[in-house]
């Protein structure tokens, strides 16, 4: 297992990117909508993980909520799996409280599914599988 990436709330991925791109030094590899979240992402390839930012587009987005509730931050941290059915039929097997029983496609065309904080030590969780790679 690994880290797929941090997931990081924001109000605008452009102004958030600029001190991660300047500052930093990564580079925005891609910047695209997910439309079942209601997000748009950008992708920072950091070693063999990624920094996700955030930036919700419309007001019902989880994010848009996230935003009101607590403010800009990190929102999510993501694990890469091998198999996303068979992660989550374990997890459900072991009592653990999903969001997504069903994974759903997110960003870069990888599966997704959510697990709530309250199983996970207060973090929302994200397993992700690529399917490119
Ligand atoms: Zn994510």
């Amino acid at each position: 297992m690994k880290i797929d990436h941090i997931g990081i709330a924001t109000n605008g991925i452009e102004d958030a990117a600029t001190f991660y791109r300047d500052s930093l030094g990564l580079d925005v590899a891609e910047i695209e909508e997910v439309a079942n979240q209601k997000v748009r992402v950008a992708m920072l390839p950091i070693g063999e993980s990624r920094i996700e930012l955030l930036e919700p587009v419309s007001e019902d987005s989880p994010i848009s909520k996230f935003l009101a509730k607590r403010g800009p931050g990190i929102h999510h941290i993501a694990m890469r799996v091998e198999d996303i059915r068979a992660s989550l039929d374990d997890l459900k097997q072991r009592g653990a409280r999903l969001i997504d029983e069903e994974p759903r496609v997110g960003a870069g065309g990888c599966l997704v599914a959510f697990i709530h904080p309250s199983s996970t030590g207060g973090v929302l969780l994200e397993l992700v599988e690529r399917r490119e790679d």
